[in-house]
């Protein structure tokens, strides 16, 4: 397979519908495709499945579109890029759809069909009595333009239905699910043009195939049972089969469910998932945002990106959704994928959804990614959330790097440099925890004395480094008499308005001196 795919060009497709967000299922059928075709030097042509569209197209795809050009998932042909065989919207094909229509009709593959939606109903229900499968008697085929003015005199009006074959079986091999045969005698007459002219998705989706030269058709597992309908009409028409690979659906979190957008409540469940979603929340409302709950939701792309995960891990995650090089590798360079990504390893049984491994990838790749690069992801977030202006200077960018740094893999998320933005903030806006400014500077009337004193040391401080900050501070509890503890929580929440952190003295070096101090001074005077 994989040599004779090096020799034929390799075309393949995703086809979304413009539904206004992208599952994260969908990407990973995307990305199987995308990883096939780049492999095989082909071409990955973005088709836009909008035939039952009632919605304003362009919106509803324009997030679809954003997502993929935020993984970094390129198309070749489609919208936006164009290509040789635009359009490459459904709805702007009607003409090519009518053409295959009338020659399905001329051939005798199809037919014009009079049968009100009544007459068929009864036919359904007697063979469903009987227990057999339900074949149309045909009844109301029209063979002959006397037979089409006899049925329009009598005020029917006519759907094309396929004239499908009642007999023997077809087999498919398709590259995950091996040999699939299906028996003709169970597919029905499936109708591909209604009443009103307007054409059905499963004629349309062959001929676009046709057209637009597809070799593979990787696709979710759900489209399997429409393949043989589709094999039927793309024969008729005399086109050439593509190669088949149904890929088994992305399921919920340890369940083989098919994982949904709407089952968010169920999904809460879940630990890990709700972990996520709670973690995603808390950067939204730093950033001052109230997501919908439809669409901020681990199940749908846009989420990663508004809490600012990285598209390397989110992509590197979806490759092991469903395949595996071997039973070691996890870590996967964007062209190691490329370079390893064949069919034949891709499972049959569904993946489940595992938020955890997700989030263990995401900390993989944030912990790896180099000090100037987490600087351009994190800094959006601090201006969005308008803890610096925008754009910003120099000395944001420096401060930056310090806390960065300061803060190492306390970072998983670009979003969680909000948790530090207090060292942005002037020193007048340090925002407390009151809780914890209750408990460490309000409770404890000698807690405010002591920090005055160590205070005026810091004042006086020779340099303002963390490793003489900390001999400061040993000097002064041994004056004191007292022991670290008594000290620095109250410190912590006076300089940075929180009990938690990273090192102390890596915080106040940070902010230097004259802010130390000036911060120390209103914690103190705000008693
Ligand atoms: N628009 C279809 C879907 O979203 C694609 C069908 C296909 O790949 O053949 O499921």
């Amino acid at each position: 397979m994989a040599a004779a795919a090096n020799t034929v060009l390799v075309r393949t497709r995703f086809a979304p519908s413009p539904t206004g967000y992208l599952h994260i299922g969908g990407v990973r059928t995307a990305l199987f495709n995308w990883l096939f075709t780049r492999r095989h030097g082909g071409q990955f042509i973005l088709r836009i499945d909008d035939t039952d569209q009632q919605r304003n197209v362009e919106a509803a795809l324009a997030p679809i579109l954003h997502g993929f050009r935020w993984l970094g998932i390129d198309w070749d042909e489609g919208p936006e890029v164009g290509g040789p065989h635009a359009p490459y919207y459904q709805s702007q094909r009607q003409a090519q759809y009518q053409a295959a229509v009338e020659r399905l009709l001329a051939d005798g593959f199809a037919y014009r069909d009079y049968a009100k939606t009544e007459e068929i109903a009864v036919e359904r229900e007697a063979a469903e009595k009987e227990k057999r499968p339900f074949l149309y008697s045909r009844r109301f085929m029209a063979t002959s333009d006397a037979d089409r003015r006899r049925f329009e005199s009598e005020g029917r009006t006519a759907v094309v239905r396929l004239k499908m074959p009642r007999d023997g079986t077809l087999a498919i091999d398709d590259q995950i699910r091996s040999r699939v045969e299906f028996d003709w005698a169970r597919e029905q007459d499936h109708v591909i043009q209604r009443a009103d002219g307007s054409c059905l998705y499963h004629l349309a989706n062959v001929v676009d195939d046709h057209d637009f030269e597809i070799t593979h058709v990787i696709r979710a597992e759900e489209h399997l049972s429409n393949t043989p309908r589709q094999i039927f009409i793309l024969e008729s028409l005399g086109y050439e089969r593509p190669v088949y690979a149904h890929l088994p659906y992305v399921a919920e979190p340890g369940s083989k469910t098919k994982l949904s957008k709407r089952k968010l409540d169920k999904y809460l469940k879940n630990r890990d998932f709700a972990q996520i979603c709670e973690h995603g929340r808390a950067i939204a409302d730093a950033l001052g945002f109230h997501p919908e709950a439809e669409t901020f939701n681990p199940v749908i792309v846009d989420f990663y990106e508004q809490v600012g995960y990285l598209p390397d891990a989110i992509l590197n995650y979806l490759a092991l959704l469903g395949w595996s090089l071997d039973d070691r590798t996890e870590f996967f360079t964007r062209q190691q994928m490329i370079d390893s990504f064949t069919l034949d390893r891709v499972n049959r049984a569904p993946a489940s959804f595992d938020p955890k491994k997700l989030w263990a990838f995401q900390d993989h790749y944030m912990q790896e990614l180099p000090l100037e690069e987490k600087v351009e992801r994190t800094l959006p977030f601090l201006e969005r959330a308008r803890v610096v202006a925008s754009p910003s200077g120099d000395k944001v960018r420096r401060r930056l790097r310090q806390v960065i740094e300061a803060a190492g893999d306390r970072i998983k998320v670009a979003g969680d440099i909000l948790d530090y933005a207090d060292f942005f903030l002037p020193d007048d806006s340090v925002r407390y925890d009151e809780a914890a400014f209750d408990k460490q500077l309000r409770r404890e009337a000698k807690a405010t004395e002591r920090l005055q004193r160590f205070r005026d040391r810091l004042a006086a401080a020779e340099t303002f480094d963390p490793a003489e900050l900390e001999r400061l501070l040993q000097e002064f509890v041994t004056a004191e008499g007292i022991a670290v503890g008594n000290i620095i929580h109250a410190l912590r929440v006076a300089v940075t308005g929180k009990s938690v952190g990273f090192g102390l003295f890596d915080a106040l070096a940070i902010l230097g001196r004259n802010a130390s101090v000036a911060r120390i001074d209103r914690a103190i005077g705000r008693r």
